[in-house]
């Protein structure tokens, strides 16, 4: 089988990863990412629903509906659904582990105006020294009587963590074990400056601060207000996160990488999205007996625990919405074997100057198509089953695979596949395109598997309702 990166042509692989850049770009943050989604959802015709609403669900139809504005389900019912019958769906997280403004953040030392931040996930510290930082997330604001949550994106670098020179740190090539809780503090500005501009410094401690204006220094207060057009007073509450203002690009000498914060995971949410989109602008949609849905989860980085996380109720209260049927009370329940899901995240490519870090049989590198990620002791939910079904659909649609398992002597990752396995009954393959530098502030991976995934995507949601009907596991 010939991989797709020669079957396709290079200006065909090109604009889809360009495509992809918009994306990861715009998603500074969980909410922004949701954002994003609906965007390109209600571009593409998809109507949006609310969990409190009560559902009028027609065929051949599509939907979105989003959770604490940083989840988002997605779905196009079959022109041949019935209740009873399977989901075809891909999952995927839209968290990236990051820095996030602590609640009270005012920090001044030796006239530097500091912010205080607290790790979001198990990120690669030291690559967030010596970078252009801003803060993208969601402000709570009062508004005429309402609580409102409104999303900011600040696109400057305004916030930056200076290393220490080398001359106080010989050392710093041997071993660079940053203190999370000291050295992660970027500077937002100077005291000298700040009297300057304003004729006043930030002064008062956060500790005590009675409201939210209080407990960051001014300058940050100012900046968040100005580009939400409100008062200070109006502030509530925030969540935002830190990110690198350095856009994605693509890179090397034929251009043929993807250099850019948040590949894991937004490469897999843009391709899964892409995907079930493309997958309904053809013919097969009417003829579908499935329904086709992508599922995106907050805080999979941090275990996915929490009320919008892979753990949480809302895929199963989606999923027994759309079954429900007065004349078959068991239709969820026979619908869950029925099912799939393509629980995607990225994988680790072997690092050419660390390869004996990988397995010597499973080592999947670039160009060479997205990894089916096997462990027998389930942190990946890969069955022999699940691995066959996506192995006939990536042959029929000529995306190349790999596979990956780690070394018995290594640590293993994991994802949202074994908890959606587990919670929905649901059989599950684990799979992700390849990269380096995961969990890095700048990650790296391929072009080409941008067009490889949403081609095998897409093939998944059009084929695998017949393929299913093919399969005998008992
Ligand atoms: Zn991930």
């Amino acid at each position: 089988m010939q991989s797709l990166i020669m079957n396709s042509s290079k200006e065909v692989v090109q604009s889809a990863a360009k495509e992809f850049l918009q994306f990861v770009n715009r998603g500074a943050s969980p909410y922004h990412v949701v954002d994003e989604c609906r965007r390109r959802l209600l571009e593409a015709g998809f109507i949006e629903l609310k969990e409190t609403e009560q559902w009028d669900i027609k065929p051949a139809s599509k939907y979105f509906v989003t959770r604490n504005f940083s989840s988002l389900i997605a779905f196009a019912v079959g022109g041949r659904y019935l209740p009873g019958n399977g989901f075809s769906m891909i999952g995927a997280h839209t968290d990236s582990p990051c820095l996030r403004v602590k609640t009270r953040s005012k920090r001044t030392k030796q006239g530097c105006l500091q912010v205080g931040v607290e790790c979001y996930g198990g990120g690669i510290w030291n690559t967030w020294f010596d970078r252009d930082l801003t803060v993208a997330g969601r402000v709570m604001v009062k508004s005429e009587g309402k609580l409102v949550s409104r999303l900011v994106h600040i696109s400057r670098p305004v916030l930056r963590i200076p290393h220490l020179a080398i001359h106080l740190q010989r050392d710093i090539n041997d071993s660079f074990g940053p203190n999370k809780e000291n050295h992660l503090v970027p500077i937002i500005a100077t005291a000298v400056q700040e009297e300057l501009e304003t004729g006043s410094a930030s002064s008062g401690d956060a500790c005590c601060a009675a409201n939210t204006a209080e407990k960051h220094h001014p300058v940050l207060v100012k900046l968040l207000c100005s580009e939400l057009g409100v008062e200070p007073e109006a502030l509530l509450d925030f969540e935002l996160c830190l990110a690198d203002t350095q856009p994605a690009a693509l890179g090397g000498v034929y251009e043929e990488f993807i250099y850019s914060p948040r590949l894991d995971n937004l490469h897999s949410c843009y391709c899964a999205l892409q995907g079930l989109v493309q997958s309904c602008s053809g013919e097969s949609l009417p003829e579908d007996t499935n329904v086709r849905m992508i599922t995106f989860y907050d805080n999979e980085e941090v275990g996915s625990e929490s009320a919008q996380g892979a753990q949480s109720n809302l895929t199963e209260l989606i999923l027994s919405r759309l079954a429900s049927s007065s004349s078959n009370l068991t239709a969820f329940q026979q619908a869950a074997p029925l099912s799939f899901m393509i629980s995607a995240d990225m994988a680790h490519a072997v690092h050419p100057n660390y390869q004996e870090k990988h397995e010597e049989n499973h080592r999947p590198s670039f160009h060479k198509g997205p990894v089916i990620k096997f462990n027998c002791n389930q942190r990946y939910a890969t069955t022999a089953v699940t691995a066959s079904v996506v192995r006939e659909i990536a042959s029929r649609v000529s995306v190349p695979l790999q596979d990956v398992m780690v070394r018995n002597d290594s640590p293993c990752g994991t994802t949202i596949g074994p908890i959606l396995a587990a919670r929905l009954g649901i059989p599950v393959v684990d799979i992700g395109g390849p990269q380096l530098s995961m969990h890095s502030i700048r990650e790296m991976c391929c072009t080409s598997s941008v067009l490889q995934s949403i081609t095998l995507f897409k093939g998944f949601f059009e084929l695998f309702p017949t393929l299913r009907k093919t399969l005998i596991v008992d």
